[in-house]
């Protein structure tokens, strides 16, 4: 705790004046914007059972002042050094085992670039000291498959080379692989790998050759890293419409497919479980539980559930962790995008879990590091009444930044034995406020960061006052409340800097 007692603490907090001018239009206003669900659970228990991160290597940057991290995008090249990469996640893996975070997935676990199967062993013996579940990142017909970049036998891409017959195609017969720059512009690529920027390569999942190379790059995976699980996905970059494909769906695509979702996972299990019996399986759905009003609607990434989905999930292997996707339902809250209770999952044969994308720049005006943990205590809310037991967030930002920090430890809280209806307000007093300074410095800390809100611009206007506020505080504060009240300071003046 602090230096200053709690009636010092007051009297600042009273000076500065800023209380009483936000208290209408901070942070606050989320309560009233997202609804209060009532949750099932009663103290003491914990609805939420398990918890990941969720990350790219290369936008995974928790070894501080080294260069070459990404601050966004999937599939970049990796830009940072293999020791980099072994410490970062050697530092996310330790800093998840004192924190009752449960699984870290890994997309680009392995390359050629930064260590290959060596440095994936060295993380697996740090997860496996740490008691934490180390999960690779594994596209079935995109994202370069189990060995996501290098000269393997299983990177997709390299398998993909040397049959190009088994490459996705579009109605026409032409290739669905691509390149995007940074600023979203979209390349059209041949049927040939290309070196850096990195492309988007797919294959067609109705080749029985291209089944046969997921499952056994799986088994190759499992047999040779003493991993804890795997993240599969179907892939969401393109659908191959070869008439193969067609002929064996009976329901339209998006970006994706359920029915390839419906074909690939089962196998892909199979192939891990076959090696592993106890590895986890998470397997991604793009989407959000709450049905689809309209029968024919296929959603694309982060939309509702269409009409054919129950089918395909009833296709899903038992005792797999399902994943949604909640941001849209947040963030983007319409009347078409209320979740109800239309939109609950059952726990009897499969687990679910529930992710979004706080605290990074993926869309929905948020950014990186962003303090969320409003938005993070309502998807804990919403996901436990809707029978959801995991949840996941991104984990590629270190909590030396303060506003990653509080997102991540909201994650290890709500929902937990000490705060299981994931109170907002239980999180400040218990877990925010010994690392602040206090229970009111912690409230003034999240009315400030709440002025960031891209919802409510004019409360903008306030950042120069509470950098006031925050200047006047930090020479009575401890040394670490201090350091995290400077990154709040410099993180409001970075969006007034001219
Ligand atoms: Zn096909």
């Amino acid at each position: 705790m602090g230096t200053l007692n709690r009636r010092e603490m007051l009297q600042w907090s009273t000076a500065c004046g800023l209380g009483a001018m936000m208290g209408e239009s901070g942070s606050s206003n989320l309560a009233s914007a997202a609804g209060s669900p009532s949750m099932a659970a009663t103290p003491g228990e914990s609805p939420i059972k398990t918890r990941m991160f969720w990350t790219w290597d290369h936008s995974t940057e928790w070894a501080l002042n080294r260069p070459g991290a990404h601050t966004i995008g999937s599939c970049n090249e990796y830009g940072r050094t293999e020791d980099a990469f072994v410490n970062d996640y050697t530092a996310l893996l330790r800093w998840c085992g004192r924190h009752n975070i449960d699984a870290v997935v890994v997309w680009g676990l392995l390359r050629d670039c930064h260590g290959g199967l060596e440095a994936a062993k060295r993380l697996c013996d740090v997860a496996a000291k740490e008691r934490v579940r180390l999960l690779c990142g594994v596209g079935l017909n995109a994202y370069g498959g189990v060995y996501y970049e290098g000269s393997s036998p299983y990177n997709l891409e390299r398998h993909l080379e040397a049959h190009p017959e088994l490459y996705a195609v579009d109605a026409s017969g032409n290739s669905i692989n691509f390149s995007i720059d940074a600023m979203g512009n979209k390349t059209i690529l041949g049927n040939t790998s290309t070196p850096g920027p990195r492309g988007f390569y797919h294959a067609c999942p109705s080749r029985r050759e291209n089944q046969d190379f997921a499952a056994e790059s799986l088994a190759w995976l499992f047999k040779n890293l003493q991993l804890g699980g795997v993240q599969i996905e179907s892939g969401d970059t393109g659908v191959c419409e070869c008439k193969q494909c067609r002929d064996r769906r009976k329901h339209p695509v998006s970006s994706f497919s359920w029915e390839d979702m419906a074909l690939m996972y089962p196998l892909a299990a199979d192939a891990v479980r076959s090696v592993a019996p106890d590895a986890w399986v998470v397997c991604e759905t793009y989407s959000h539980p709450q049905p689809c009003s309209d029968p024919n609607e296929a959603p694309g990434f982060g939309g509702g559930k269409p009409a054919w989905a129950d089918a395909a999930l009833a296709e899903f292997p038992r005792g797999v962790f399902v994943q949604w996707v909640c941001d849209r339902f947040l963030r983007e809250k319409s009347t078409e995008q209320t979740w109800t209770a239309e939109g609950r999952v059952s726990g009897t044969e499969r687990r679910h879990i529930m992710r979004a994308h706080f605290g990074t720049y993926w869309g929905w005006g948020g950014f990186r590091g962003e303090l969320a943990v409003e938005w993070i205590a309502k998807m804990v809310q919403q996901s436990a009444v809707a029978g959801f037991d995991a949840v996941s967030l991104f984990g590629e930002v270190s909590p030396f930044h303060t506003g990653a920090e509080l997102n991540y430890l909201a994650l290890a809280d709500f929902g937990s034995a000490s705060n299981s209806k994931a109170d907002f307000d239980a999180f400040v007093q218990q877990v925010a406020a010994p690392l602040l300074g206090g229970v009111d410095h912690a409230r003034d800390y999240f009315r400030f960061a709440g002025l960031l809100d891209a919802r409510f611009p004019d409360d903008r206007k306030l950042l120069p006052q509470a950098l006031t506020s925050i200047h006047s505080r930090l020479a009575s504060l401890p040394p670490d409340a201090a350091r995290r009240w400077c990154w709040l300071a410099n993180q409001l003046a970075s969006f007034i800097y001219s």
